[in-house]
């Protein structure tokens, strides 16, 4: 069975619309598919309705989630894979309203480094490249940049202006890593952090930085992600079984056209049935 936990769709940065995510993983033959959208659950009601009512009859299980941005106490960005939790726990959704008020304002800063820089971009431009109210991020700005002329493709844009040690790169606000999985924890859901060990995005969090978070109630690594390595992967995997956390696989993905394919990785089910069994209830949707 195909288990992929990490998925994205225009909710936030993703080019499909998350019905669009459920033909897709449907037509892919996936068992189960957590749909995961930087810091929102907006996608969830249009994605949940298109599986209940899909032509197909699939036996296919969503799993409902969002990937929440956080930063440690040194700045470094962290992301926070939350899924099966209640997104009727406030404290939670407050959480996530704030920090998507705040990449609004960081995403101000970055056009201003850029135009101070000679390359021409407005917020209006970037924001026109999101559906809706979509979480505004960096990718946005790559097709911004790219619609612009300014780069080819929005790989381009990364390589060139917006990797995390570039000059233009600003963060913003978001919660600890620890109180975004007490907050995921206290909505009843389970706690996988994500591509912990990407070094090709940027720094990567030290060895005894997973201790705090073992303790807040982190319940798995996202081990097998497109952007680890084979060494990366092979010292999380001795990571998570020296400290009891259950080991994950996912696409991470955005939308054909970009990088990352449907299910290119993968969660053994195994490690699926006992993180699901960490939830305080049965929250899979299914038909
Ligand atoms: P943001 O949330 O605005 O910081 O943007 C994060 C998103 O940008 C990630 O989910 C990826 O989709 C994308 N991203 C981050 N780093 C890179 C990179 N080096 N190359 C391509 N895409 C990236
Ligand atoms: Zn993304
Ligand atoms: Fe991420
Ligand atoms: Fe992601």
């Amino acid at each position: 069975m195909l288990i992929d936990l990490h998925t994205h769709t225009t909710a936030s940065d993703g080019a499909d619309t998350p019905s669009g995510l459920i033909d897709k993983a449907i037509a892919a033959g996936i068992g189960v598919l957590a749909l995961t959208d930087h810091d929102t659950t907006r996608g969830w009601k249009e994605a949940s309705d298109a599986l209940v009512n899909h032509p197909s009859g699939s036996d296919m299980q969503l799993v409902l989630g969002s990937e929440i941005s956080c930063q440690d106490e040194e700045g470094l960005s962290i992301h926070m894979l939350g899924l099966l939790f209640d997104a009727g726990y406030q404290p939670l959704i407050d959480e996530l309203d704030k920090t998507r008020e705040r990449r609004l304002f960081r995403m101000e800063k970055i056009v201003g480094r850029l135009n101070e820089a000679g390359i021409e971009i407005t917020l209006d431009e970037v924001c026109a490249m999101r559906t809706g109210d979509a979480t505004l991020g960096r990718p946005h700005l790559a097709d911004a940049l790219v619609a612009r002329g300014h780069v080819a493709s929005r790989q381009e844009a990364f390589d060139i202006f917006l990797h995390n040690r570039s000059k233009y790169y600003v963060n913003h606000y978001s919660p600890t890593p620890e109180t975004a999985i007490k907050l995921i924890k206290q909505a009843g859901g389970v706690a996988v952090i994500a591509h912990p060990f990407a070094s090709k995005r940027g720094k990567t969090l030290e060895i005894e930085a997973f201790d705090p978070l073992i303790a807040a109630g982190l319940d798995g690594i996202e081990v097998d992600h497109p952007d680890h390595s084979a060494d990366e992967k092979s010292e999380l995997v001795s990571l998570a079984i020296a400290r009891n956390l259950i080991i994950t696989g996912s696409s991470d993905y955005h939308g054909d056209g970009r990088l990352n394919r449907l299910a290119q990785l993968t969660t053994h089910p195994e490690q699926w049935a006992h993180l699901e069994s960490k939830a305080n209830q049965r929250r899979v949707v299914k038909r």
